[in-house]
């Protein structure tokens, strides 16, 4: 079994329901099970124009899927909700990027491994910084030491949190 962080962003059609939706799809999968989730948080987009705002959160999966079958699947469920690939860092219905994979470390250009701008992204970092402990390390620092060089930070604002269990949020 190996575990997985999904960073999850939606800034069209009611971005909410979109990552809702989206972590369902990933839970009904019969190889993926949910662990955790972060809270819902909106971050300002950073694309070209001007673009709504972001609903951001990550989600910590366990998977009998491969990285790269799990990349397949988080895919699909893109193009399920209407996912359209025009320019790069266009608005989208939703963004499903993988994080991390155990301790995978991946340059192939069709998955990198870790995802290489994670650690300067706090509408990535503030969510998974729900999940994760001070002893978690990557790039050798902590996630509150990486959240600290964002200069973003206080951008990114709370939404709401998950509730896993009741499959709902409040
Ligand atoms: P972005 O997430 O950078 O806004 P896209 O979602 O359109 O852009 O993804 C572009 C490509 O990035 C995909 O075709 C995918 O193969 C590749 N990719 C590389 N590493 C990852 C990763 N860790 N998670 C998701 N996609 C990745
Ligand atoms: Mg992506």
């Amino acid at each position: 079994m190996s575990t997985a962080f999904i960073a999850l962003g939606s800034n069209l059609c009611k971005p909410v329901s979109q990552v809702e939706k989206a972590l369902c799809a990933i839970d009904k999968h019969y190889l993926i099970k949910l662990e955790k989730v972060s809270a819902f948080y909106s971050s300002p987009a950073i694309g070209p124009g001007v673009q709504p705002s972001y609903c951001n959160a990550v989600a910590q999966i366990s998977t009998l899927l491969s990285s790269e079958k799990l990349l397949k699947v988080l895919q699909k469920v893109e193009e399920n909700q209407g996912r359209q690939r025009e320019r790069k860092w266009a608005a989208r219905t939703i963004d499903l990027d993988i994080l991390m994979y155990d301790q995978l470390s991946s340059t192939c250009r069709q998955l990198l491994l870790p995802h290489p701008r994670m650690h300067k992204r706090a509408f990535v970092l503030k969510p998974l910084s729900d999940l994760l402990t001070e002893n978690f390390v990557l790039r050798n620092e902590s996630i509150s030491q990486l959240l600290d060089k964002c200069r973003d930070k206080s951008k990114v604002k709370l939404i709401r949190r998950y509730d896993l269990k009741a499959r709902r949020s409040f």
